[in-house]
């Protein structure tokens, strides 16, 4: 078939096999550009691999310092008419290259929240490398099935405590408009505490200790996102905020139970399937795009993990942590200068002049390469065979 995008909303309906497979590619010359990394992890487990941050953490890690990965998502495979989300090729492309590579690389489909998930990840550790010495936890998901009790939580993006009155930018129609979002009610924080805080972290941590598969000394790194003020409502002090600062508790619990280094590493805002849905943020991100190219300090998915791995989780003098514990590879964005700058550009910022004052084209192009549109050398106008595998789940 041929395969174009179809974007609706914040969701493109359709991926190109070979367009991610040329993304996980540029990912893997990246960090094979910035040479071996030494005394960095072995055998690593992520959680939470396919796309964003956990697809780049696994690259980082296999191509970094030569790591055997499992990797867990979950991901729709492809029909002979649908293609398959871009989760699905990035994987079949990232084993793929791993294994000519002489690199070990297995994967999961599956739900990571299961309890039969995650006996299925220790089974494929056992039969692998035995132990894992580093875990990544990068999930981003709606809603979650308690294995205990069964019952079903759904995740909702909302301010805390009052409406949240904002810009926003309408990727769609390339429009900036006010929004209006209406504050949590009911359980609403208790559901997206269930779902995104950090009580499926420690239940993993929880198995794979159980199961001696958890190598001595071994480290564990979960994802969290603080940002500037302007997003503060609906991200930091919003329902998703409470999640992250469960995720820190988890951590903590973690250290302490299991004797593994469990960390919180905050993440620059970036152009993910998981950060499209936030109010606010594109709109955030495209004027952040703007600033930190100019000064020449732009990061993506994949330097930010390489860095993470190099300068904190791996470095010779170990981590350096924030007054919360927490790992700072949001620095570079959060730095005084480029917080000022979009901030001067926030309130002045209209439908008429985005293209000038916001990088809303590399918003788009990098949403659109999320799923594998606008990768060069690669023909969108050729026949495309949609039925693609990932090698260790054919
Ligand atoms: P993403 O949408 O690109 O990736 C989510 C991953 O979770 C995918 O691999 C998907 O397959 C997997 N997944 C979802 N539900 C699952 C399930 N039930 N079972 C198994 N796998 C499942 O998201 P992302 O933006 O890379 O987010 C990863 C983490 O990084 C999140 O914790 C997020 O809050 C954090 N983070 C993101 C940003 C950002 O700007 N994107 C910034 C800082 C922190």
């Amino acid at each position: 078939m041929i395969i174009q995008p179809r974007i609706r909303g914040f969701i493109c309906l359709t991926a190109h096999p070979e367009g991610c497979a040329a993304h996980v590619q540029e990912q893997i010359d990246l960090v094979k550009s910035r040479g071996p990394l030494e005394g960095g992890p072995k055998s690593v487990l992520v959680v939470g691999a396919s796309t964003g941050y956990g697809l780049a953490s696994r690259i980082a890690a296999a191509y970094g310092s030569g790591a055997a990965t499992l990797g867990v998502f979950f991901e729709k495979p492809p029909t002979e008419k649908k293609t398959a989300s871009p989760g699905y090729y990035n994987s079949a492309a990232f084993e793929k290259a791993a294994t000519a590579d002489g690199l070990f690389a297995r994967s999961l489909n599956g739900d990571a929240f299961s309890e039969e998930l995650k006996q299925q990840a220790i089974q494929l550790i056992k039969e692998g490398p035995g132990q894992v010495d580093l875990v990544v936890y990068s999930l981003a998901s709606p809603r979650r099935t308690d294995p205990t009790n069964g019952e079903t939580y759904k995740s909702v993006l909302k301010p805390v405590g009052q409406a949240f009155s904002a810009k926003n930018l309408n990727t769609d129609k390339k429009e900036v408009e006010d929004v209006t979002l209406p504050p949590a009610e009911g359980d609403d924080v208790a559901q997206t505490v269930k779902v995104m805080g950090g009580e499926d972290w420690e239940l993993w941590m929880d198995a794979l200790a159980e199961a001696g598969v958890l190598a001595e000394g071994a480290k564990s790194v979960a994802y969290s996102y603080i940002g500037p003020e302007v997003t503060w409502p609906i991200y930091k002090d919003g329902t998703i905020g409470q999640a992250k600062e469960d995720v820190e508790r988890a951590a903590r619990a973690i250290s302490q139970k299991h004797g593994a280094q469990a960390l919180v590493s905050v993440n620059k805002a970036l152009v993910t399937q998981a950060s499209s849905a936030i109010p606010v943020v594109p709109l955030y991100i495209s004027l952040l795009y703007k600033v930190m190219k100019a000064k020449g300090t732009h990061e993506g998915c994949i330097e930010q993990m390489d860095r993470l791995l190099r300068s904190q989780l791996y470095a010779a003098a170990g981590p350096s942590l924030d007054e919360a514990g927490r790992i700072r590879i949001d620095d570079w964005e959060m730095d005084a200068e480029v917080q000022a700058e979009v901030a001067a550009l926030w309130p002045r910022v209209t439908t008429e002049q985005i293209d000038e004052m916001s990088d809303f084209a590399g918003y788009q192009a990098e949403f659109l390469k999320l799923f594998g549109f606008g990768l060069p050398g690669i023909d969108y106008t050729a026949e495309t065979d949609p039925l693609v595998e990932v090698p260790s789940l054919a």
